[in-house]
């Protein structure tokens, strides 16, 4: 049986990006029906430094922005990861089984870590072995994730497929990565080489879900272009990551594909365009906006659904980490 699990961190400044390529694909998972986990990593989070009282503010936003995206905490499993002793627990099993080498080539570590790998903690380098645990200790068939995070959850596979051959079991599944919509990847609106991230130093690179309409409007009539109007057919954008960036945006926020929405603002100069694209960026977000706003307002009961969701996770994946121990041969599992 399919079963979804993923991930966000509890890093601030929750964004488009994460909205296009992963809360709303969520959604979607949970409207089939089919039994979905979503995680407020923390852990993950504090693998850079992350001042004690914003993490506990992030994560309740995160949560807020979870349920104002339209994840119901009674149909979905919604929790933070720390409350779950079982990540923690499988995870060190996993960094016993991938290796240096495995860990070295990812990407996300190369670019966090930057110049100075030696002063990076302990924790970035075996993100991978706890994003793995994450998944595997639900046993989870899909991980819906941006486009970022394909390498991550082919080592996941990595790990499970070792795990399952060392140990001669069959029992961790290789899981699925969904990397779906018109915006796996949304880029900074500054630099159309680099992702738009909750990290980036500049708020002008990101529009946030907590962002005002007018701060939103803003964002995108400063977004860096090239000088020409929209094309009228996709390839007309190989070479302009920048306008490309913005159509796949617009898709996304329209459910429309880059196709269509080059069908209908081909040929528009991006001072047309670009208001455009803002009305319908508020409009589809504003209303989150708002509900995150309320729901924080209640920062009891957020933290009572995150204390529910983790006894639900608690009942799937600690059976799990039992088994994964006693596999491994450790004594009282
Ligand atoms: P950080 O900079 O702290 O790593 P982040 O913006 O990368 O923050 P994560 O919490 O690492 O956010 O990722 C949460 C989810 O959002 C993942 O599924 C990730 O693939 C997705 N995601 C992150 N950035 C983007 C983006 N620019 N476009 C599409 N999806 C994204
Ligand atoms: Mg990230």
């Amino acid at each position: 049986t399919p079963r979804v699990f993923s991930g966000i961190q509890p890093s601030g400044n929750l964004h488009l990006g994460n909205y296009l390529g992963a809360l709303k694909r969520f959604v979607e998972w949970q409207e089939r029906d089919i039994e979905s986990i979503f995680c407020m990593v923390d852990m993950h989070a504090i693998t850079v430094w992350q001042e004690p009282a914003d993490l506990t503010k992030a994560t309740r936003e995160l949560c807020a922005g979870f349920i104002a995206s339209g994840i119901d905490p009674e149909r979905s499993i919604l929790f933070n990861q720390s409350a779950v002793p079982a990540h923690a627990q499988l995870a060190w099993i996993f960094n016993c089984v991938a290796r240096m080498g495995w860990m070295q080539r990812m990407t996300q570590w190369k670019d966090k870590a930057g110049k100075n790998q030696q002063n990076a903690s302990l924790g970035l380098f075996a993100y991978p072995a706890l994003m793995a645990a994450d998944i595997l200790v639900y046993h989870a068939t899909h991980v819906p994730v941006g486009e970022d995070q394909k390498q991550h959850l082919e080592l996941t596979r990595d790990i499970a497929i070792k795990f399952n051959n060392d140990y001669e079991v069959d029992f961790f599944p290789e899981t699925e990565p969904v990397i779906e919509g018109a915006a796996t990847r949304v880029m900074s609106l500054r630099d159309g080489s680099r992702k738009m991230s909750k990290s980036d130093p500049s708020d002008m690179t990101r529009i946030n879900l907590t962002d005002d309409a007018d701060t939103i409007a803003n964002k995108i009539r400063k977004a860096r272009t090239d000088p020409e109007p929209l094309p009228h057919d996709l390839d007309g954008l190989e070479d302009r990551p920048e306008a490309r960036n913005l159509v796949n945006i617009y898709a996304g926020l329209a459910d429309h594909s880059p196709a269509q929405v080059i069908r209908e603002h081909g040929g528009q100069q991006f001072s047309t365009f670009k208001p455009s694209l803002a009305d319908l960026a508020v409009a589809k977000l504003s209303p989150i906006t708002e509900e995150m706003s309320r729901l924080m307002r209640d920062p009891a009961e957020i933290d009572r659904i995150l204390a529910r969701g983790a006894e639900r996770a608690n009942g799937i994946a600690a059976p799990i980490v039992k088994r994964t121990y006693e596999v491994v041969g450790m004594v009282g599992a």
